[in-house]
């Protein structure tokens, strides 16, 4: 007789990819549980990319205000109160978890909120009832956490991005280690709300992966913008102080600060829920070794997002958890493409970068051609803002095929989202080319780039 089980499908988490694979696989007519510990939403919408993006919002209407004076405004003298940015923001985010949870239970999703732990490879403990269930299949979405380095003295005193959406007030003087995705977003908002800012980094350039003129361009525009930016260095030490923090650097640094923020990365979320002793096999950062169907080492558990550590953005996860649950319950069989995901940094000036940079480009490829343009965008002029934007796009010159397109500078997230599409479908120099300019905009430069700035070709490695 077959083995019956209390649900086809128990997600563990409540994140976007756990709550798309939960959502549909019920639509399927599947029947799903979900257990999530913290609030339905999870980092994206609770403590990550939503609440952040609603706060560069905030910080960006710095720039509006100055720059309107050039309009012929007049703002007067703007103040800004934290306390009602942030309550309006947990206003969006309680409205956001709502409407998730909501989403899950039109679909028929019983939701634990509790923590969820693998007792064996079908079986499942809620750690606050008690209560023992059973599944055929658990999908492990449990995302991850921000690290913190603890190893150093006074390293608790430090906080992580978590604590970053909560703080009682405004920081006068923030230093925040790391020059990622998170330091560099959080140096935009704090510096844009009005924070003495300091970023302090071990490596010699910030935002190592990405395109050497994305990472040399927004250095720049971050330390015109009065951000310090402290290459070569790492935290020593962090000591309270009557007027908050101080922190101390190996190379002799002392920066006050309010808060030190660690921007170090994150872990997948994998210690203490069973995974191991259910035989699991993890890789080397913690996370779930899983296939091209998101299977685990062991039959039936199979994992989505962030906990696998492939590219951890949003629209991956769901994109993950929709596979999942098609492949499990809608009689699919779909592989999730991970290549040509555009990515984006929310800081100020903003950057969108979808394909190769240009040294995984050179790694690849014989012959390359690069179209690069920085200026002043239209909206600067009678502002006086000296700000630039920078359009890059790398080409192989022996098929015309787009590699690559990175550019900085405001809403070049919307830009790269559709020169994504344009990569997915093939696009070529000479479709950009035959593309008619919209005039006046940003974007019709990506099209009216005729000649290349450089070219490089593997023999001569001349660029
Ligand atoms: P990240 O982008 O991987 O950057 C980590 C930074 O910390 C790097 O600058 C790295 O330096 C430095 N670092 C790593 N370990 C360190 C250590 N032990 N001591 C000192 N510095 C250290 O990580 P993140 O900014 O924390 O963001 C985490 C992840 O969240 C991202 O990778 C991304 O997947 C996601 N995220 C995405 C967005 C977005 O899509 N806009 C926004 C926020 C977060 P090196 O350069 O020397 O390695």
């Amino acid at each position: 007789m077959a083995e019956t089980f209390d649900y086809d499908l128990f997600v563990i988490g409540g994140g976007s990819g756990g709550v798309r694979a939960a959502r549909v696989s019920g639509r399927h007519g599947a029947r799903v549980a979900l257990a999530e510990s913290s609030r339905v939403g999870g980092t994206c919408v609770i403590r990550g990319c939503v609440p952040k993006k609603l706060m560069a919002y905030a910080a960006r209407f710095r720039d509006a205000f100055e720059d309107s004076v050039g309009y012929g405004w007049n703002p007067g003298e703007p103040t800004f109160d934290w306390a009602t940015l942030i309550a309006n923001k947990d206003r969006e985010i309680d409205r956001l978890n709502a409407a998730y949870i909501r989403g899950l239970e039109a679909a028929g999703v019983a939701v634990f909120h509790d923590r969820a732990v693998l007792v064996s490879p079908n079986r499942i403990r809620l750690a606050g009832s008690g209560r023992e269930v059973t599944a055929r299949t658990i999908l492990v979405a449990t995302g991850g956490h921000p690290n913190l380095d603890t190893g150093i003295p006074g390293g608790d005193l430090a906080i992580s991005s978590d604590e970053m959406f909560h703080l009682p007030a405004l920081p006068k003087r923030i230093l925040i280690v790391g020059a990622g995705y998170v330091a560099v977003e959080f140096a935009g908002i704090m510096n844009g709300l009005g924070a003495e800012t300091t970023i302090l980094h071990r490596s010699g350039e910030i935002l190592r992966p990405f395109d050497v003129s994305i990472r040399d361009a927004m250095q720049a525009a971050m330390e015109k913008r009065g951000i310090a930016i402290r290459l070569g260095d790492r935290l020593a030490s962090i000591e309270r102080t009557a007027d908050g923090l101080l922190a101390r650097t190996r190379g002799g640094a002392a920066i006050a600060a309010d808060h030190v923020l660690m921007a170090i990365g994150r872990t997948p979320n994998t210690r203490g829920i069973g995974l191991v002793e259910a035989g699991v096999r993890l890789d080397g950062n913690g996370a779930v070794i899983v296939d091209a169907h998101h299977r685990s080492s062991v039959p039936g558990i199979l994992a989505i997002g962030d906990v696998s550590n492939r590219i951890n953005l949003t629209p991956v996860a769901i994109r993950e958890g929709q596979a999942v649950a098609d492949n499990l319950f809608g009689g699919k069989d779909v592989v999730v493409d991970h290549t040509g995901v555009p990515h984006a940094v929310f800081g100020i000036p903003e950057i969108g970068v979808v394909g190769l940079t240009e040294e995984e480009a050179k790694a690849g490829y014989a012959a390359l051609d690069f179209f690069e343009t920085t200026f002043k965008p239209m909206r600067n002029q009678l502002s006086g803002r000296d700000e630039r934007v920078l359009i890059k796009l790398i080409v192989d010159a022996a098929t015309d095929r787009i590699l690559g397109c990175h550019i900085i500078g405001d809403e070049a997230p919307e830009l790269i989202q559709l020169m994504a599409v344009a990569l997915k479908l093939g696009a070529t120099k000479a479709g950009i080319d035959a593309t008619m300019a919209l005039h006046p905009t940003v974007a019709e430069e990506i099209v009216t780039m005729r000649t290349p700035s450089r070219s490089w070709r593997r023999e001569t490695a001349a660029s």
